[in-house]
């Protein structure tokens, strides 16, 4: 997924500064003034804004000034004049802010679950491990006995933890059998060796 950042400038107001002249053609009533909202945004949705743009021109003269080089009355004029609240320009902002609460939450629930899963072994279940080697695989559980577990290893490994759901196909699993007896399950599960541990829904019981 490609992510553009940078910055855009949104026009959230235009109008005339009223009761002031022009500083270079002296006419009354002919300064317009434009205010751009600058906002970040990340791939085209807004983030936060940072700042904001004045553009003032003299629809007489067609001189265009910069905030500076006001005076002091007619600054003042400009800095008083009522804005929206563009809470849209916070879009991704909120977005990503869910984003994270979501994937926080989600964690400590998986990794919830699997503490509970792991004591109780059920046959089916498929464990995302994680090697010492650095590579990544499941194996699914053949047996359970009153202290052992029969499994059987995927065939193949992954090179990345996202990659480890893709293997669960049950043609990968022939005939790396491997045995652990439950004190080992546990061991490896405490050495963050178990990632991640699928169970059919309709075999969830925490009961044991
Ligand atoms: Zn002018």
């Amino acid at each position: 997924m490609l992510f553009l950042v940078g910055t855009r400038d949104s026009n959230i107001k235009n109008g005339e500064i009223s009761n002031e002249e022009c500083p270079k053609c002296k006419k009354e009533n002919t300064l317009h003034f434009s205010i751009y909202r600058r906002y970040t945004h990340l791939t085209m949705i807004p983030l936060f804004p940072v700042g904001k743009l004045v553009f003032i021109e003299c629809s007489h003269c067609k001189e265009k000034f910069d905030y500076e080089d006001l005076s002091e009355n007619i600054q003042s004029k400009l800095r008083t004049e009522k804005l929206d609240n563009s809470i849209w320009i916070f879009t991704g902002s909120f977005i990503l802010a869910l984003f994270l609460i979501f994937t926080i939450k989600n964690y400590f629930e998986k990794k919830d679950e699997t503490s509970i899963l792991v004591k109780n072994p059920k046959e089916g279940d498929v464990y995302n491990l994680k090697f010492s080697n650095g590579y990544y695989s499941n194996m699914k559980i053949d047996k359970v006995t009153k202290d052992s577990i029969y499994t059987t290893h995927n065939d193949f490994d992954a090179y990345m933890p996202y990659e480890i759901d893709d293997l669960d196909k049950a043609e990968n699993y022939s005939d790396k059998k491997v045995n652990y007896s439950k004190n080992e399950l546990l061991k490896l599960y405490h050495e963050d060796g178990i990632l991640k541990i699928v169970r059919k829904k309709s075999d969830l019981n925490f009961s044991n």
